[in-house]
């Protein structure tokens, strides 16, 4: 099935891992794509590089830069091309049971890809394995074409006290 887990509380990426850690206990793959990334500092990449997870496998697409999404550098619509196309592939091998693609959501409302090239693709393959999107901002065409989407509801969050995003935590 195809889930989102949208909105502007915190909890999305950490929901999509923690269906991971749970599918792990199951003998379920995980493959994850990491958009708009590229930082080794987070503990998610750390549980990957360290093996800690069996099965689960982390891929970050991007580059550690802050991406300015009303005017794209080509450099990262290229790089969420790559990153589009690796997930296709990994989809398509059915190497993993479950796919999270961490952030497509905001990949795709800034138009760094195109919706609907994503809506389709997804909708023929989204029965075949379990696909899990995050990110803000989820667009329609998503939404529509999704099994189930959760709307992080923001009601407190911490770094609007100025608290620092905390190792193992935030990140
Ligand atoms: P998490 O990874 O903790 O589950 P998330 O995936 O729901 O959070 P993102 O939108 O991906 O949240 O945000 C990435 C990080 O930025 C998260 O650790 C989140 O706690 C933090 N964050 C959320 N809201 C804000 C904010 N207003 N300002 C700064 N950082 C924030
Ligand atoms: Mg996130």
């Amino acid at each position: 099935m195809l889930q989102v887990y949208t909105g502007t509380g915190k909890g999305k990426t950490t929901a999509a891992l923690g269906v991971a850690l749970r599918g792990a206990g199951y003998g379920l793959k995980t493959m994850m794509f990491s958009f708009l990334k590229d930082d080794p500092y987070y503990g998610e990449f750390k549980v990957y590089a360290a093996g800690f997870l069996p099965g689960f496998v982390l891929k970050q697409v991007g580059r550690d830069v802050f991406v300015d999404f009303k005017n794209p550098d080509p450099v990262d619509l290229k790089m969420c091309r790559k990153g589009w196309d690796e997930a296709k592939k990994a989809i398509l091998s059915r190497k993993a049971d479950i796919i999270i693609l961490d952030e497509l959501n905001i990949v795709l409302s800034a138009r760094l890809l195109p919706v609907k090239e994503a809506a389709e693709f997804l909708t023929k393959h989204k029965n075949d394995l379990e696909i899990i999107l995050t990110g803000r901002n989820a667009p329609a065409g998503i939404i529509k074409i999704a099994e189930l989407v959760t709307d992080m509801q923001e009601v407190k969050h911490y770094f609007h006290k100025g608290v620092m995003s905390r190792n193992g935590i935030d990140h």
